[in-house]
């Protein structure tokens, strides 16, 4: 890619949830390349309570104030054909989708109630969902998209109390990596950020001295990068940022443990090989089914349990 300053002359990027956070600072960071900004937001507390015209209105104001151009649009993100259509009607096409908007539900398991899970799976997986597929058919008629979607560490890794946004946010890894591949003939790039930022969402449960240096402008360096048209390969990855910091992430594969069609196809077979399904000395990193067939392919090959 090259490196003089990025630029997104004559674009669209719509960001959704850029009322406040990380969305904010990716909107003010495009407008202020050249972009044209679609800054969604519904308003409403970080539990996805209220709502309001305030926080969109502000971020565009400080847009244009800047000598930028942005509209404003306060739809739910489930409604994604009209936070595109504010692109359409506005600027004649959509060139980046940022699914960014998002709420909390913080509560243990045991507690949790179905309106818990329902909402937080409502903002998360619909809307993401239905933003993409509003932008979709836009991306393929001009052979030219990007698509960053939002997941977290709570997805990747688990975190306690969590449970209703981790299964929401681990979503986003499947659901964008196969976007990736059926976009990929399209020019249709599709990436998966898992940010860390100080915002109203982190403002209680880090300390402050950890949140100073987990500034949301930090993050956009990574998404600016995935975002642009000098980016014509990175498809389909996940990458961790926070605090300057972005790393790719991926699978790893154990070397594993064959039990073969010779009636060893029992517990007490497993347990005798248990050592290799979790022998990670000489990993691989798998990136589709074909390389575990092709793994059983090998493995034919091999001689008989002994
Ligand atoms: P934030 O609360 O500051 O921003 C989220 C924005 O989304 C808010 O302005 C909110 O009004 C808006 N929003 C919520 N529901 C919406 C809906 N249904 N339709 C439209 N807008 C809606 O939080 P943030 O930290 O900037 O989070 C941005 C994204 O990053 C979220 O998806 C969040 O889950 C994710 N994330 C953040 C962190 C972090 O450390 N801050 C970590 C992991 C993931």
């Amino acid at each position: 890619m090259a490196a003089q300053q990025l630029r997104y002359d004559g674009q669209t990027v719509v960001v959704t949830g850029a009322g406040g956070g990380l969305g904010k600072a990716y909107a003010t960071f495009f407008a202020s390349r050249g972009a044209n900004v679609v800054v969604n937001d519904l308003g409403g507390s970080f539990k996805g309570e209220g709502g309001g015209s305030a926080a969109a209105d502000k971020v565009v104001e400080e847009i244009r104030a800047a000598g930028g151009n942005a509209v404003a649009n306060y739809d739910d993100v489930v409604n994604g054909e009209a936070i595109i259509a504010t692109a359409i009607k506005n600027y004649g096409r959509i060139d980046v989708l940022i699914n960014n908007a998002g709420i909390l539900r913080d509560i243990s398991f045991k507690n949790m109630k179905d309106q818990d899970w329902d909402l937080i799976m409502k903002v998360h997986v619909v809307g993401a969902y239905k933003c993409a597929r509003a932008a979709w058919p836009y991306f393929r008629k001009q052979k030219y998209g990007r698509l960053i979607s939002t997941a977290s560490a709570a997805g990747l890794f688990g975190s306690f109390g969590q449970c209703n946004y981790s299964a929401a946010k681990l979503s986003q890894v499947g659901f964008t990596e196969t976007l990736a591949k059926e976009g990929l003939k399209y020019n249709i790039l599709c990436n998966v950020i898992a940010p860390i930022a100080a915002s109203r969402m982190t403002a209680t449960v880090m300390p402050p001295e950890v949140l100073d240096v987990l500034k949301p402008e930090w993050v956009v360096p990574l998404v600016a990068v995935l975002a642009h048209p000098s980016n014509e390969s990175e498809t389909g990855s996940i990458f961790e940022c926070g605090g300057g910091h972005m790393a790719k992430l991926r699978w790893e594969r154990a070397k594993g443990a064959l039990l073969r069609a010779d009636d060893s196809f029992t517990p007490a077979a497993l347990l005798k090989k248990w050592d290799g399904v979790s022998d990670f000395s000489e990993p691989e990193y798998p990136t589709g089914v074909a390389d575990f067939m092709g793994l059983l392919e090998q493995a034919q090959k091999l001689p008989p349990n002994p």
